[in-house]
């Protein structure tokens, strides 16, 4: 059994990271951090999970958020979809096991992955727009948001949504302001069940390979660990019982990358703007061979004088 999260404090801390702990910057370089903070991620049990939606009540309480009162639509799936203010939704799908011909309620919790290679800030023009944390948080500044939408493109989870009312683009943060002061995600403060848990991704690793021993020793022979490698792995992973067959969890991409447009477009603003570069470096070492070097003559000097002296 996980040990339950220690209760929040209540004695204000100081920050532990900040904009010293940048590893990336959209649109921007960062300077190399003096330190590596270690990696932390979100561990969500798929198989622990009753669908009791605390998490993503605790989401909109944490967050001061609200979504209007929606319609039924037939399904327990409410809002249907992320939107800026659903941070995180759950996914319910019923699936008939073609080996046993069970029914199973599949209860998958929706929301960023923070991508270790994230797709979201690699698409994103906006100088500082999104950010990225050393120990794996992927935040988006508003301040510093255009609202282009680029992001939604770049991310191969299909997260960011673009708010009407200010025109700027909303993902789960991982509570980034929860953890800069030491607290844990409050979604996994939440959960009755511990399906979410929250440490070091060492010993969410940890504790994942215990869970998928216990699934695989009750009849889940393809029970493991979503941390898809083509993002670069993830700091929100998930346990499945099905670990062989993603899709079956409301469309969880089975082998998630950065679309190869997103990449091109890297490359092609990256190598642009260093021929920019170059070439103009050239064009001033051409200048200085074949002109020689810029001479301030007699006559300029007396020119400059008589200036300076007409407008006193
Ligand atoms: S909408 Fe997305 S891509 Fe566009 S500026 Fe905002 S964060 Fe960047
Ligand atoms: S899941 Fe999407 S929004 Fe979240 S870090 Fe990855 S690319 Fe960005």
């Amino acid at each position: 059994m996980f040990p339950p999260l220690p209760n929040p404090s209540v004695q204000p801390s100081a920050s532990k990271f900040g904009e010293q702990d940048l590893v990336r910057r959209s649109a921007s370089t960062v300077p190399q951090p003096a330190r590596q903070l270690t990696p932390m991620a979100k561990l969500i049990d798929v198989s622990k999970c009753i669908g009791c939606k605390a998490c993503q009540s605790a989401c909109l309480e944490w967050n001061d958020l609200r979504e209007d009162v929606g319609i039924n639509h037939g399904s327990y799936d409410n809002p249907l979809d992320l939107t800026p203010n659903s941070l995180t939704v759950m996914r319910f799908t019923e699936w008939v096991n073609p080996e046993t011909k069970n029914l199973e309620w599949l209860i998958r919790k929706d929301g960023c992955m923070h991508c270790a290679d994230p797709g979201c800030l690699k698409a994103c023009p906006a100088p500082g727009a999104i950010v990225q944390y050393s120990n794996g948080i992927v935040d988006f500044v508003h301040d510093h948001c255009i609202g282009c939408g680029y992001c939604v493109t770049g991310c191969p989870f299909n997260i960011p949504r673009i708010s009407k009312a200010d025109n700027k683009a909303y993902k789960c943060t991982l509570c980034s302001d929860r953890m800069a002061v030491g607290q844990g995600p409050a979604c996994a403060k939440a959960c009755p069940t511990q399906a979410i848990v929250f440490g070091t991704k060492d010993d969410m690793k940890k504790w994942a390979d215990d869970r998928i021993k216990d699934l695989k020793s009750r009849g889940f022979k393809n029970a493991g660990l979503y941390d898809p490698p083509g993002v670069g792995g993830t700091h929100v992973m998930y346990v499945l019982h099905h670990a062989d067959q993603p899709k079956i969890y409301a469309g969880l991409p089975e082998n998630p990358r950065i679309s190869p447009v997103v990449q091109l477009w890297k490359g092609l603003t990256k190598y642009a703007g260093l021929t920019a570069i170059a070439a103009f470096a050239a064009i001033g070492v051409l200048h200085h061979v074949v002109m020689g070097p810029n001479r301030v003559t007699e006559d300029d000097e007396q020119n400059a004088k008589r200036l300076a002296e007409d407008r006193s």
